[in-house]
């Protein structure tokens, strides 16, 4: 400690703890969803206290001297929450053999602006779901949460686990082609080496387990109609993970890799495509999270760029089936939590899912309570995010207009909070010709 601070310890006590610590800040809103009730109220102010939300009072009962944020024309409502997203690796790496080109540091640095724009969209947590470079999700979580890097808090799985040549291993390289250990850290056969995957990413400190029930759509050779793992296999995961208090997400397309996964005893079913309704009455059953990624055929099948062609026609085949199926397991109360697989499609378009969920059957209050209080209850956190109420942690962000009708808002958000940090806010500056509003960011914190 240097003579400065410890000058300043006398003052601290002279002024009270409070004056210098615990930061009070207050955010006018226009309009406040709770997606906890599922309810919307006007004419509230939201306080609060060193990153925590303190209380929300009517204007007129906000505490003297605390600096008020004005967003008394926007919308509030918690930060978003997107359970499936790639922040290592990115839409411009349309082929994962790219990967062989990249060093390790350089994947990691890539990754940062990826993080930085998926905050700014107004996703404030991620359940980020795998990397091929294991690990490199686990160092920018870190990173993040440390404030060296611009971010979203980030739940993290460490690499995929997977079968030799499965959905999740870097398929398609000459047979003679040996892979450094951190491109082939997930790969497991058998029940014992399932196990040891799981705990030697567990003794890393991963926050959940990312399994590969199912072939994929991006990667090479791959069948999404197949199972990959076997019942036992998955089943040992699930055991081996809950022993290091962790739950399981499965990658699954095919109707029975689903169903091995749920009964298995999976937290979530990813893509969830070929869901039967076998399928879906199982899920109901267990409480299994759909994350469906209805949005990204759209951007796959356009075949942006030069993504190989396999890939492009094996989304073609799927992309539908699984909005449909994603509409009838809306309709069949199949508990739904929002997941875009963002990193198959630019970073920082995760929003752009909700109107597809609201074009397949869900209200536009369901798709926000899905990337919010139902989020949170998926990563175990709905004590503290994915909900605007005292003692909740201040993730919040503002909408030009409210979402509730126009679902499309949230792809522009205008104000973002993460922890009671303001990351992003913009004010309207006017109105350009083509009568779009105008913006100008205020404030950024760096
Ligand atoms: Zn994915």
């Amino acid at each position: 400690m240097g003579p400065l601070r410890q000058g300043l310890l006398p003052l601290v006590f002279l002024l009270g703890m409070g004056e210098l610590w615990g930061a009070v800040i207050a955010i006018k809103a226009g309009s406040i969803i709770d997606p906890a009730k599922g309810l919307q109220f006007d004419a509230h102010t939201i306080v609060i206290r060193d990153g925590i939300i303190e209380s929300i009072v009517k204007h007129a009962d906000v505490p003297h001297g605390v600096s008020v944020i004005d967003l008394s024309h926007s919308t509030l409502l918690p930060g978003l929450i997107d359970c499936h997203t790639h922040l290592v690796g990115d839409a411009g790496d349309l082929d994962p053999h790219m990967i062989l080109s990249k060093s390790t540091a350089q994947v990691a640095y890539e990754s940062l602006p990826n993080a930085r724009k998926t905050l700014e969209a107004g996703f404030t947590t991620v359940r980020d779901v795998g990397t091929y470079r294991a690990l490199t999700d686990l160092a920018l979580r870190d990173a993040i949460s440390r404030g060296h890097v611009k971010g979203p808090r980030m739940f993290v799985a460490g690499a995929y686990l997977t079968t030799s040549g499965g959905a999740g291993a870097l398929t398609g390289l000459a047979p003679d082609v040996v892979l450094p250990q951190n491109l082939r850290f997930g790969i497991a056969d058998g029940v014992n080496e399932v196990r040891k995957v799981v705990r030697t990413l567990a003794n890393y400190g991963v926050d959940f387990i990312k399994i590969l029930a199912s072939g994929a759509v991006l990667t090479h050779g791959s069948r999404p109609t197949s199972e990959e793992f076997s019942f036992e296999e998955l089943k040992a995961a699930v055991d081996e993970a809950r022993r290091h208090g962790l739950k399981v997400a499965a990658h699954a397309h095919s109707a029975q890799g689903i169903k091995n996964a749920v009964l298995a005893g999976a937290v979530s079913i990813e893509h969830g495509s070929m869901l039967d309704d076998e399928g879906m009455t199982l899920m109901k059953e267990k409480g299994t999270f759909l994350v469906a990624d209805i949005y990204n055929d759209d951007y796959i099948s356009g075949n942006h760029g030069e993504m190989p062609k396999e890939f492009v026609q094996k989304e073609k085949s799927l992309g539908m089936i699984q909005r449909n199926n994603f509409a009838k397991a809306v309709k069949r109360g199949v508990r739904i939590a929002f997941g875009t697989d963002a990193g198959a499609f630019p970073h920082g378009d995760n929003a752009k899912q909700f109107g597809y969920m609201v074009d397949y059957g869900m209200t536009p209050m369901q798709a926000i309570q899905s990337a919010t209080v139902w989020a949170a209850e998926l990563l175990g956190k709905e004590d503290s995010l994915g909900s605007l109420a005292p003692g909740k942690i201040a993730d919040i962000i503002a909408t030009p207009e409210n979402p509730l009708t126009n679902i499309k808002t949230l792809e522009n958000v205008t104000f973002v909070m993460k922890e009671g940090v303001v990351y992003l806010h913009r004010t309207r500056k006017g109105q350009d010709p083509a009568t779009k509003p105008v913006y100008q960011i205020l404030s950024v914190e760096m």
